[in-house]
């Protein structure tokens, strides 16, 4: 009888152990899907055109993000600009 419930608990506890093992995969893959995912999805405002683009295939320039190369110019130019000219506004 003894000998019985100590094969029964081993059983129990091998069986535990792959139970975990599959939960702990199935959780992993799910966690990598929904990492690839939000990364696919995440997208950035161009400041210059006001344009959404993908995080990855966006351009970084002074903490902004542009849709493009020449869009990050644009900006830049255009700051340069208004910063060389401080009382362009008022006096139109
Ligand atoms: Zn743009």
């Amino acid at each position: 009888m003894l000998k019985l419930l100590f094969w029964l608990i081993v059983a129990l506890v091998i069986g535990l152990f792959f139970a975990i093992r599959q939960a702990n995969r199935l959780r992993a893959e799910q966690q990598a899907d929904e990492s690839t995912e939000t990364r696919s999805l995440e997208s950035v405002r161009c400041a210059h055109c006001g344009v959404f683009v993908p995080e990855d295939k966006a351009v970084r320039r002074e903490g902004h993000d542009f849709c493009s190369w020449e869009h990050a110019q644009a900006w830049a130019d255009a700051r340069a600009e208004s910063g060389r000219k401080p009382g362009r506004r008022e006096s139109e």
